[in-house]
């Protein structure tokens, strides 16, 4: 197949990429390089069935393809809050650019929706039928709204036009090809770590994440892109969830480092909890995560220190 990857220099795109280029299938990807690099992807600019597009979603843009996987969207708190309005332009702009195209061409397309459009979320584990706490005035309401207004458009296309959608709300998701500067907390915990640095936990650490590991989501991805049986929305991560104070106890222990803990104020809107439920990730694609945290961890860890 041909296949489109927006955001395909960052973090996800490029280890999905790399996946599908492994799979030989022909792989475009689409990237503005605002949070992507093209280290992440120089690897795979000797395949053959590899292609790289400088564009920026906002514009519209015409190829002929098979599948979109529409992951173009700065991700980290900190980088999609350098310039809020751009992030919304990129995650409806984006939307109604790829769907116009998916219409077009009769691509089936997926959209990397996420476990922000949950907010503060009110009920603990989030599953799909709960509609959400969010701020829309907030400072995170860029990113948070952005990616609601996304899902109604692709809901909207699908009811309308008949679009083959696939709507997947990824919840915390970590690994190699996250950048030192990346800002997310697993990434800036580590690289503290291993520079006995002090760690800064925003608020008392009280706050839960449930974090996945990169190959476990690629593939839990891919699995949902390829069912005919339901368009989402999905949720997809972990389960194991874990107050941020205990991530960074456990990063400290991992690493061998000196790093003492310090603590700043809490971030605006952070949410307390976050933790899927996988009952239909479970029954839909037969799909759960199978690297713990543990030794998903170190894995990153070891990568990190051997690039060092
Ligand atoms: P990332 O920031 O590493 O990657 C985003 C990519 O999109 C980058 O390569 C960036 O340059 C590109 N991009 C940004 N704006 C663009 C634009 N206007 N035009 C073209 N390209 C643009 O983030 P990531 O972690 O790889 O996330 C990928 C997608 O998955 C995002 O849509 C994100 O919202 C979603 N997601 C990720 C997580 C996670 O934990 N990693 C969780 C939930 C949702
Ligand atoms: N966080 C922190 N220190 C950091 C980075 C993040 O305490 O250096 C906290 C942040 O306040 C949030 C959690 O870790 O409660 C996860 O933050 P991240 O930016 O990774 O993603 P989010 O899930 O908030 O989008």
């Amino acid at each position: 197949m041909k296949i489109l990857v927006t955001g395909g220099a960052g973090f996800l795109g490029s280890q999905l990429c790399e996946r599908l280029v492994k799979g030989t299938h022909e792989v475009i990807c689409l990237d503005n390089f605002f949070t992507g690099t093209k280290e992440n992807i120089a690897p795979l600019l000797d395949f053959k069935n590899f292609e790289l597009l400088r564009h920026d979603v906002i514009d519209p843009f015409k190829v002929e393809v098979d599948q979109i996987y529409n992951l173009a969207c700065p991700a980290s708190p900190i980088q999609y809050q350098t310039n809020p309005i751009k992030t919304i332009k990129t995650s409806v702009m984006g939307a109604i650019n790829c769907l116009g195209l998916a219409k077009r061409v009769q691509a089936k397309i997926f959209q990397a929706s996420t476990s922000e459009v949950y907010g503060d979320p009110l009920e603990s584990p989030q599953t799909e039928l709960y509609w959400g706490n969010t701020n829309p005035i907030g400072q995170r309401a860029c990113y948070d709204e952005g990616k609601r207004c996304a899902e109604t458009l692709f809901f909207d296309y699908y009811r309308q036009n008949g679009v083959a959608i696939r709507v997947a709300r990824i919840f915390n998701t970590y690994g190699p090809k996250m950048l030192s500067n990346d800002g997310r907390v697993i990434s800036n915990f580590i690289h503290k770590a291993l520079n006995n640095e002090p760690i800064v936990i925003y608020g008392d650490g009280s706050q839960t994440r449930s974090f996945c590991y990169v190959d476990d989501m690629i593939d839990g991805m891919i699995a949902f892109m390829d069912q005919d049986k339901h368009v989402g929305p999905l949720n997809l991560g972990s389960e194991e969830e874990i107050p941020i104070k205990h991530l960074a106890e456990l990063i400290i222990g991992l690493s061998n480092s000196d790093s003492e803990i310090q603590y700043a104020n809490a971030l605006e809107d952070d949410p307390c909890q976050r933790k899927p439920d996988l009952e239909f990730a479970r029954s839909l694609i037969n799909w759960e995560p199978k690297v713990g945290l543990k030794k998903g961890l170190m894995h990153l860890i070891e990568t990190i220190q051997k690039a060092k």
